[in-house]
């Protein structure tokens, strides 16, 4: 068995959509990134990349590589999927926002990456908590993600 953990944060800026567990969700900002700033998908994949003892999502898909630039967080799973042959039995996630709610998203969240990790929906568990504005001051979305492999 491997486990790994992941964490990822990103800022909001205005005129961006913004995209959470690769589904897009109606919000006035979007996070602000190379890639579409998806902080779960970014959790999730650090976390795979740490199960395989793989190193960071940073290290794989650095923000200096025009490559990266405008890509779906989808396609960054799904390559981190690939290059580690990951086989993952279980995985929780924990999305640390104050706004917008995500808990009418989070079923869509779990089907799509279930989807790109070839598991089931039951495998896949995605929560949302807000800081009570203690934290983060609601600037942006941060995510933890926690895998266990085999
Ligand atoms: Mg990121």
């Amino acid at each position: 068995m491997r486990i790994g953990i992941g964490y990822d944060v990103h800022r909001f800026t205005p005129g961006r959509p913004l995209v959470l567990g690769g589904v897009e969700i109606p919000y006035e900002m979007g996070l602000l990134a190379h890639s579409d700033g998806d902080v779960l998908l970014h959790s999730v994949g650090d976390a795979i990349l740490g199960a395989y003892s793989m190193g960071d999502l940073g290290r794989h898909f650095p923000d200096t590589d025009e490559k990266w630039r405008g890509i779906s967080s989808v396609s960054i799973l799904e390559e981190i999927v690939r290059m580690t042959g990951a086989q993952v039995i279980h995985m929780d996630s924990v999305v640390v926002c104050e706004r917008p709610k995500l808990r009418p998203y989070i079923p869509k969240m779990r089907g799509k990456i279930a989807g790109v990790l070839g598991i089931s929906v039951g495998a896949v568990s995605v929560k949302a908590t807000t800081e009570e504005g203690l934290i983060l001051r609601g600037e942006g979305i941060a995510a933890y993600s926690v895998v266990l492999c085999s």
